[in-house]
C-alpha cells in the first residue's frame, strides 16, 4: 500500500531514508525519546518567522488542516483567483505540501510561490530541494508557477525602532536553481515513495555506524545492536576522525577494551579509553594546580541565560542575537568559604541590556577572577552587552580580561573519569564530582528549556501565578549552575 509522501517526510528521507521509514511504520521507536526543548524552540521559531513573513503579503487568506477541506478550500480560490494564499494544500499522486505563500500574478496568469526559512543563509542542500518538491507537485495539480523565491532572515539587518519587514528579509528567486533540479527531484520522490512504502524495515545497519554519537538518530539501536551502550562512538570527536573509525567498525571492534594498539588515538581520546579500560580516574594534580594557583580572590562564578530572537525584539538587535536576561552569581571571598549567591532576572517587555549590566556591576568588583564554563559564551555576550550599553564597556572588558575557564581542566584532560565519556560538559562532570548535586529534580534542567521559559514569561504565555513559578525555576536553575562550578572548583581542590 504506497503511502502518502509529504514534503517534509521527502526532505527527511533525504537526510536518512531508514529515519523516516521507522517514523511512518514504527513512531513508537522514532517517538522514544521526546523532541528536546532546542528542537521544540526551533519549530516554534519557524512558526514565528513565518508569521512575521506573511504580513510581506497583505490581504493573503490562510488555509488551515491538512485534510480534504484544506485541499477543497485550496481548489476554491484558485478557481477565485484570490491574489495570496497562505498554506495552500496540494495532494497528486501520493505527494502532499502545504505551501508558505502562493501569490497570483493576473498580467501571468501564473503563480509565485515562496518558502519562507527561519535561518539567516540558504541551505543550498536542502532549501532548493524543499522548494523543488512543492514546484514539482504544484505542476502535477496543473498550477502554473512562474517563479520560485526563497524568504530567509537577513544576519545583516539590525533593528532601529519599528521592524522594517523589507530589510529583515531576503528574498531571493531561485528560479533557476529549481528548474535545474526538477528533472532529478521526480526521479527521487518516486524511489523515496517506493522506499517508504515498504511494509518490511529495510535490513542492515545503518550509515551513521561510521559517525560519532552525537550524529546518532533516537532509532540508531535498533538497527544496530551490536554497537555498545557505550563504546567506541563515544570515544570524544571520534566522528572527526573517520578513517579510525571506519577501521574499528569494519573490524567489528565496537568496545573501548577491544581497540588494537595500533590505532592511533589522538591524546584525548586515549586519556578517556585508558580511564575507562584501567577503570581509574586520571588526575594530573600539578597541572591542575598550577591552573587553579592562577585564580584570584574574590572568585566570581557566573553564568548568564539567553534567548536567541529570530525575530529581533529590540533596539540593536539583529536576527538570532542573543536576550541576555537573567545571570547568577557566586561570590567567595576566601578558600575556605562558602561563596553567597546574587541573581538577576528581567521580566519586563523591554530590552534586558542595561539593567543586566548595571546589576552586574553591583555584584562584580574591580578585582578577583570571574569564572565561567565554556568563556566563548560568556565572553562574546559581554561583548555584545558593551556595544549596547556603551557606558558598561569599560567593565564589560574588565570582566572578560578576568575570565577563567573552568572547563578547561577537562578539556585538556588534567582530569579523567570513564563516566565524563569523552565529554567537558558541566552536566556530565557535575554527578562524578559532586554526585549530591543534581538538576534531575530540577524543572528546568538545559539551557534550552530555560530561554524557552524566559519567552513563555515575557510574550505573556502564562499568567501570574505561572510567571511567579517559571521565575522561581529559573532562579533556581542558573543557581544551580554557579553552584555547580564553585563545588567542582572545590572538589578539584579536594584532590590536590
Ligand atoms: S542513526 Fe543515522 S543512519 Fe541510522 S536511522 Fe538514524 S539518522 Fe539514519
Amino acid at each position: 500500500m504506497p503511502i502518502t509522501l509529504s514534503k517534509t517526510d521527502y526532505i527527511l528521507y533525504r537526510e536518512c531514508p531508514k529515519n523516516v521509514w521507522y517514523k511512518i511504520h514504527k513512531p513508537d521507536i522514532y517517538f522514544e525519546s521526546e523532541l528536546s526543548e532546542f528542537e521544540k524552540s526551533i519549530i516554534e521559531t519557524g512558526n514565528d518567522v513565518e508569521l512575521v513573513a506573511r504580513k510581506l503579503f497583505p490581504n493573503g487568506i490562510l488555509i488551515e488542516g491538512r485534510d480534504e477541506k484544506a485541499q477543497a478550500a485550496t481548489q476554491d480560490y484558485l478557481v477565485k483567483k484570490q491574489e495570496v494564499l497562505f498554506q495552500p494544500l496540494f495532494v497528486k499522486d501520493n505527494y502532499l505540501a502545504a505551501v508558505d505563500i502562493l501569490k497570483y500574478d493576473p498580467a501571468t496568469q501564473g503563480y509565485s510561490i515562496y518558502e519562507v526559512k527561519s535561518t539567516n543563509s540558504i541551505d543550498d542542500k536542502v532549501h532548493y530541494h524543499d522548494l523543488t518538491f512543492q514546484v514539482n507537485l504544484l505542476k502535477k495539480c496543473g498550477v502554473k508557477i512562474d517563479k520560485a523565491y526563497l524568504i530567509h532572515l537577513n544576519a545583516e539587518y539590525v533593528r532601529h525602532g519599528e521592524l522594517n519587514l523589507e530589510e529583515l528579509f531576503k528574498i531571493v528567486d531561485v528560479s533557476h536553481e529549481v528548474d535545474n533540479l526538477i528533472n532529478g527531484i521526480e526521479v527521487e520522490a518516486a524511489t523515496a515513495l517506493k522506499y517508504l512504502s515498504q511494509e518490511a524495515e529495510p535490513k542492515g545497519s545503518c550509515c551513521c555506524i561510521y559517525k560519532g554519537r552525537s550524529s546518532h538518530c533516537s532509532t540508531f539501536k535498533h538497527s544496530n545492536l551490536d554497537v555498545p551502550e557505550y563504546g567506541i562512538h563515544d570515544i570524544a570527536r571520534i566522528g572527526n576522525s573517520k578513517a579510525k573509525l571506519k577501521e574499528l567498525v569494519d573490524g567489528n571492534i565496537f568496545h573501548l577494551d577491544k581497540i588494537p594498539e595500533h590505532i592511533k588515538l589522538s591524546e584525548i581520546q586515549q586519556g578517556q579509553v585508558d580511564a575507562y579500560v584501567s577503570d581509574r580516574v586520571l588526575v594530573d594534580k600539578e597541572k591542575i594546580a598550577d591552573d587553579l594557583k592562577t585564580l584570584v580572590f574574590p572568585l566570581y562564578f557566573l553564568d548568564y541565560e539567553t534567548f536567541p530572537s529570530a525575530i529581533p525584539r529590540f533596539d540593536g538587535y539583529s536576527p538570532f542575537n542573543q536576550i541576555p536576561f537573567q545571570y547568577s552569581v557566586q561570590v567567595l571571598e576566601s578558600q575556605k568559604g562558602e561563596p553567597k549567591n546574587y541573581d538577576f532576572l528581567y521580566a519586563g517587555a523591554d530590552d534586558p541590556s542595561e539593567p543586566f549590566a548595571e546589576s552586574l556591576q553591583k555584584h562584580i568588583g574591580e578585582t578577583g577572577s570571574v569564572i565561567v564554563w565554556h568563556k566563548s559564551f560568556e565572553c562574546g555576550r559581554n561583548i555584545e552587552i558593551a556595544a549596547r550599553v556603551p557606558s558598561a564597556k569599560a567593565f564589560m572588558d574588565s570582566v572578560n580580561a578576568r575570565v577563567y575557564d573552568l572547563e578547561d581542566i577537562f578539556k585538556k584532560q588534567y582530569h579523567v573519569h570513564k563516566d565524563f565519556r569523552g565529554s567537558s560538559s558541566i552536566k556530565k562532570i557535575l554527578p562524578v564530582l559532586v554526585p549530591e548535586l543534581s538538576y534531575k529534580e530540577l524543572a528546568i534542567h538545559e539551557g534550552g528549556a530555560a530561554a524557552e521559559t524566559w519567552n513563555k514569561i515575557t510574550n505573556g504565555s502564562f499568567n501570574e501565578k505561572e510567571k511567579e513559578e517559571a521565575i522561581a525555576n529559573l532562579k533556581t536553575y542558573c543557581g544551580l549552575d554557579t553552584y555547580a562550578m564553585f563545588a567542582i572548583w572545590r572538589a578539584l581542590h579536594n584532590l590536590l
